[in-house]
């Protein structure tokens, strides 16, 4: 049967020359270093197929990721990369991790025992990176208990322990003093473990790329500022002003109507008009990753203007005020959540304020009923 062809009202764009800037802006920080791409939750909401593919062209071939499930996803669709899988996991995973050649980041011993009887059993050897806790809190073992669990490892054969790494709590914050005393922990760690065969340590996230050079050591980790974001607004290095945006979300309008002053509009009526208003509905809801708490907290963008969004924001439909374009707004015109639209423009950073969250989390959680379409390639 013939599938009906219909292109979606509400995608988002992914403009792929701007990673490319952005990619080469964070390896020039870092000048020979190997530079790991972090594409994990979707490549933060971006797309993580179109991102790693377009990192693979240029030269990049190990990935970070969440865990086996993301790296699995991403060998199924043929990329061919090494997945560094950053979160803390379970022995049940490691017949898949090894199968399908993943360095995992590892900080119990039941795990490297695990994988080790895993890479054992598929005749194969397994790298992992043994995660150490300077401070973050998460997970990662002491730096003290660093030498005893390398001895450890030493007794399994088909396990290498390849990294090392570490990972900061507040390295995009103005004061550096926890993150440097950090780097001076980690530094020792890796006096101490000298002639364990470590062949990679890292420690660097993008605000450590940008603003703290001593992080560097032999790979880093960036995420958010691969796609043109700012880790946040307390980053000291003046070239974080050349971060491009990589995403826009535009959607377009399909319902246009008049309405008189004081009438209520969408759930729970918590936005009546003030005057006579042209409101305009286009189908970007909470579904789509449209928070609903920022209902009428928000502008859309529409042929250049700022305009209000009204009303709650619902699963599928959200309304805007365009009574500023009266005679001028039409059925089909865009509207854009997040980018850039004439002289005006909406950022992720704007919608998290609004939030009160980060962009971080404003990205990632447009959903996949989002289609993200390729640009600029
Ligand atoms: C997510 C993550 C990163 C990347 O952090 P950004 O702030 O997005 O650059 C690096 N390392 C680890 C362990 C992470 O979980």
């Amino acid at each position: 049967m013939p599938q009906p062809s219909a292109s979606r009202l509400t995608r988002a764009f992914i403009h792929l020359d701007r990673l490319t800037h952005n990619l080469r802006l964070l390896q020039q920080q870092v000048g020979e270093r190997a530079l790991w791409p972090v594409i994990k939750g979707n490549a933060y909401g971006h797309g993580a197929q179109i991102v790693a593919r377009h990192l693979v062209r240029l030269g990049y071939d190990t990935f970070g990721v969440a865990d086996v499930h993301e790296a699995i996803e991403l060998n199924e669709a043929g990329i061919d990369a090494t997945f560094v899988t950053l979160s803390a996991t379970l022995p049940e995973h490691s017949e898949a991790l090894v199968a399908c050649g993943c360095e995992p980041v590892v900080c119990t011993l039941e795990m490297v025992e695990a994988l080790a009887r895993a890479a054992l059993k598929a005749g194969r050897r397994v790298s992992v990176h043994l995660k150490v806790d300077t401070g973050m809190g998460r997970v990662g073992i002491r730096p003290n208990e660093v030498p005893a669990f390398l001895e450890r490892c030493r007794a399994l054969p088909a396990l290498r322990v390849r990294g090392l790494m570490s990972h900061f709590p507040s390295a995009d914050e103005a004061d550096k003093t926890f993150s440097k005393q950090q780097i001076e922990q980690f530094r020792r760690v890796i006096e101490a473990t000298k002639g364990y065969g470590i062949e990679v340590c890292h420690m660097a996230n993008s605000a450590a790329v940008f603003d703290l050079p001593d992080s560097d050591f032999d790979a880093v980790r960036p995420g958010i500022a691969l796609y043109g974001l700012r880790p946040s607004s307390e980053i000291a290095n003046p070239r974080v002003q050349e971060l491009k945006p990589v995403l826009e979300w535009k959607t377009r309008i399909t319902f246009l109507k008049e309405v008189p002053a004081g009438v209520g509009l969408s759930y729970g009526h918590v936005f009546h008009t003030q005057r006579p208003s042209l409101i305009a509905t286009v189908p970007v809801g909470y579904a789509d990753g449209l928070n609903r708490s920022l209902s009428n907290q928000l502008d859309l963008l529409v042929r250049g203007v700022r305009c209000p969004q009204v009303g709650r924001i619902t699963m599928d439909m959200s309304l805007i005020d365009v009574t500023a374009l009266r005679g001028q707004a039409e059925l089909g015109d865009e509207a854009v959540i997040i980018g850039r639209q004439r002289n005006e423009e909406v950022t992720a950073d704007d919608l998290a304020e609004s939030l009160g969250t980060i962009n971080y989390e404003v990205v990632t959680a447009i959903t996949h009923r989002v289609p993200r379409v390729v640009v600029g390639e």
